[in-house]
């Protein structure tokens, strides 16, 4: 069970020195985990469809280079939106034809890039298609599979930021206004070269039955496109990602099998076979198979008020940080060797070690009484947060390690990153060059 391997996991970092009192942060990764959800989501596709499917996962999830390696190990791709992610993906070794490049805000030297590549790209807007037809005209043609980016516009989830296909999104072309239907038949008609559709409706928030229906609108826009063609010119469907994770408890809900047959109910054509599938799951893939771990660096009180002080705060959990009703985490208390803590829940402030107050992992959380030297864990913490760090009062990055346990309970561990190094801050910071602001410009 996955919280065994967890609590076998802490207790090994503890014994094999990974969190010390130098290095009082470490992230972990559950190898098998992720290769589970791996597996998990191509047989939740191959149970509803003999089309081929390309799970591309989005790097902008967990953007490591060995946990794409894995990922395409496992028999995924990646969703790149920007060079890094494209050169990560490329370093972890993912083909092209396994590569998509999405993003709102390509350069000309992105796409040129791509297409040399290449690597399928999915347009965003009408004056990126321009930019396509001049890229065309100068090489000839590119093997890149190109599509276009619609927002449905079926309205947003709980969570503003992360709802993309709501009437006024940045994302794609707004299918509802007035006229822009017909002018995507039309560019379509215009350019034979274009041969996928792409929506994704959100992340986190957006419910199964809303992701839904907005596919379903690209499906049936897909099918005017062809019938307005007279062939097959859309041959492949691009479903985003989205798939919610549950943050309140181990139960990975809702399922990629779930998802699948529902998709396959409301939308059986687009598992006849006729239409090739791609897929850009991110948070659901890596989320519950990551967790942060800090020492307890004091334990105080604050107007009667429990406070334990960690080290993993803003830096490691942005998100919870500065939005805390839409990002609450799961918290996990151990002793100073690694053992679950015992003892009766008392309501106390988990807290990160940044300089300003709101730094907070948790508020009033009923655990038991952490002390100093204790560890904390925050849980579910694979995906958009410890590899997103954030560079709040020069922090470092801490290490990140994939964990396996083996058939004797022994916890081999391998480094994915490397914790920074204080160097490290101050060379990135312009540290070789500290002169220069005196000298004129
Ligand atoms: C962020 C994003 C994804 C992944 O979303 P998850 O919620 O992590 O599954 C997929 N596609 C696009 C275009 C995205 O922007």
């Amino acid at each position: 069970m996955a919280s065994d391997r967890r609590d076998q996991a802490v207790r090994a970092a503890v014994d094999q020195a990974l969190l010390t009192g130098t290095e009082p942060v470490a992230a972990l990764l559950d190898v098998a985990g992720i290769r589970a959800s791996a597996a998990a989501l191509r047989a939740a596709f191959a149970d509803v469809t003999d089309a081929p499917v390309l799970h591309a996962f989005a790097v902008k999830a967990c953007p490591l280079v060995p946990v794409l390696r894995l990922l395409y190990e496992a028999g995924l791709g990646a969703e790149v939106a920007s060079p890094g992610e494209l050169a990560l993906a490329r370093a972890a070794g993912v083909p092209p034809e396994r590569i998509v490049l999405d993003s709102p805000a390509k350069t000309p030297a992105e796409l040129r890039e791509a297409l040399a590549l290449n690597i399928a790209v999915n347009a965003d807007n009408p004056q990126e298609l321009a930019r396509l037809d001049t890229l065309l005209a100068a090489h000839g043609h590119t093997g890149s599979p190109l599509g276009l980016r619609v927002n449905p516009q079926i309205g947003g989830g709980t969570i503003d930021a992360l709802s993309t296909a709501t009437a006024t999104s940045k994302f794609g072309i707004a299918l509802r206004d007035e006229g822009a239907r017909a002018r995507v038949v039309q560019a379509y008609l215009a350019r034979p070269w274009l041969t996928r559709l792409h929506t994704h409706s959100g992340s986190q928030g957006v419910p199964l039955g809303l992701m839904v229906t907005g596919i379903k609108e690209v499906y049936e826009l897909a099918e005017e496109i062809n019938a307005a063609a007279g062939r097959r010119q859309v041959d492949t469907i691009d479903i985003g990602g989205g798939l919610p994770v549950n943050f309140t408890s181990d139960d990975e809900t809702p399922t990629y099998a779930e998802y699948a047959r529902l998709l396959a109910t409301e939308v059986p054509g687009l598992f006849d076979g006729r239409y090739g599938l791609v897929t850009e799951f991110g948070r659901s893939l890596l989320a519950k198979h990551g967790t942060v771990l800090a020492r307890v660096e004091y334990a105080k009180t604050s107007g009667s008020r429990p406070i334990a002080v960690t080290h993993a705060g803003v830096q490691v959990a942005t998100r919870t940080v500065y939005d805390p009703a839409s990002w609450p985490l799961r918290i996990a208390a151990y002793d100073a060797k690694g053992r679950p803590k015992q003892g009766p829940a008392v309501d106390q402030d988990v807290a990160g070690p940044a300089c300003f107050a709101g730094d907070l992992l948790a508020v009033k959380r009923p655990l038991p009484l952490l002390e100093q030297g204790d560890i904390v864990a925050a849980l579910d913490t694979g995906a958009y947060y410890f590899a997103h760090h954030y560079a709040y009062n020069s922090l470092t990055r801490p290490g990140v390690y994939g964990f396996t346990v083996r058939d004797d309970g022994s916890v081999r561990f391998a480094t994915v990153r490397p914790p920074q190094t204080v160097a490290e801050i101050v060379a990135e910071a312009g540290g070789g060059h500290p002169d220069a602001l005196l000298t004129d410009c």
